[in-house]
């Protein structure tokens, strides 16, 4: 069946009536998917050792701009409302500020610009981050492992990473991308003693530093339920040094939440291991060349860019969509007995 503009929908997903503005892209467990991560590239000019091998790099081709485009202006006449651009490195790709451009130039459902982000490791931002932000560019998180020079060189494999990183920070607060959000990934016996430094950071740097729980989504399978810092151990050793409360958060966000009671500073925990947001998740991902993957675990993708190959047609795009969205997966299964990892890792998905 074609679906060549939204009043079609209507007949198609009883969730849908164009008049009322609800919903479109509800999966069947009532979640409802508003957020696109698009990755543009799985090439980095990072090694993270939690992350990669550092043998293996690029493994799948990427696509031009305008496939890219497309998909999103698709996603977004569905109900997307915010895209975030990740990788791989998404700063490699040399036609990232005139994608920006593009993406942000889109208008939701409602009407309303889409909100569009971006997550870096930072390495090329000093030059970038004002130049995106004059394309559109809303909000930036940048990935960090450590706050010491010699120690982020070592995780990243790339020397001289952590002063390049820094100043990429220093330059998207200048360019106003703010609340600028620093991840950090914590590993025990590797970098869990960094928590209190990230509080004192986010405190001097006024960054909003979020520590993310370990998942299986490594190119060398090192990782173990004991590898894991969870979330009470995280908040542990905060509180054991500044008095923090809990601040209000939206239930879609996949961050608790934490200020300071002097007032100086955040600190958000994202706990995919310990305490699963599944139930609430929003996001839907596609990747560096075209396959849409309803969960970052997923074991099977959707491939659009074939879809597109083979002559689609907008309608015939956003019809499939809706029926990929419906397949989307009720809850990663990490740490069960019997755990089948997702079919990528990390790099090759975008985080
Ligand atoms: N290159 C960009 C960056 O560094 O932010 C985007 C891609 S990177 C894969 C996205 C994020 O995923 C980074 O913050 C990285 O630390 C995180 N990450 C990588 N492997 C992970 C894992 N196994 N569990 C949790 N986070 C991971």
């Amino acid at each position: 069946m074609r679906l060549e503009d939204q009043s079609e929908v209507s007949t198609l997903s009883p969730s849908f009536s164009a008049q009322d503005g609800r919903a479109l892209l509800v999966d069947k467990f009532g979640r409802e998917i508003t957020d696109l991560r698009l990755s543009i590239t799985d090439r980095c000019n990072y090694k993270c050792v939690y992350c990669r091998t550092g043998k293996v790099g690029a493994q799948y081709p990427e696509l031009p701009l305008a496939d890219y485009v497309r998909m999103a202006r698709l996603f977004v006449r569905l109900g997307i409302r915010k895209i975030r651009l990740t990788g791989g490195e998404p700063l490699l790709r040399h036609d990232v500020v005139e994608l920006v451009g593009e993406l942000a130039r889109l208008r939701s459902r409602d009407g309303q610009s889409v909100e569009v982000a971006l997550t870096t490791n930072g390495h090329l931002l000093a030059e970038l981050a004002q130049p995106l932000k004059d394309a559109g560019l809303r909000r930036v998180t940048v990935s960090m492992d450590a706050v010491e020079a010699e120690r982020f060189a070592r995780i990243t494999r790339v020397p001289r990473s952590y002063e390049a990183v820094l100043a990429g920070v220093r330059a998207a607060r200048e360019a106003g991308l703010k609340p600028l959000k620093v991840n950090c990934v914590l590993l025990r016996g590797f970098n869990e003693d960094q928590i209190v430094p990230f509080a004192e950071f986010a405190r001097q740097a006024d960054v909003v530093v979020r520590f993310i729980e370990f998942m299986p989504l490594e190119e060398e399978r090192v990782w173990s339920p004991q590898i894991v810092v969870t979330m009470d151990e995280v908040l542990e050793r905060l509180r054991s040094r500044y008095p923090l409360h809990e601040i209000r958060r939206d239930p879609s966000e996949t961050a608790r939440r934490y200020r300071f009671d002097d007032g100086l500073g955040e600190i958000g925990i994202i706990a995919p291991v310990s305490h699963p947001f599944c139930g609430h998740c929003s996001r839907v991902r596609i990747t560096s060349d075209g396959k849409v993957r309803t969960c970052l675990f997923s074991v099977f993708e959707h491939d659009l860019a074939d879809l597109m190959r083979k002559g689609a047609t907008d309608g015939e795009v956003m019809e499939w969509i809706l029926q990929v969205v419906l397949t989307k997966e009720e809850r990663h299964h990490i740490g069960e007995p019997g755990f089948v990892p997702a079919s990528r890792t990390m790099v090759h998905i975008g985080g």
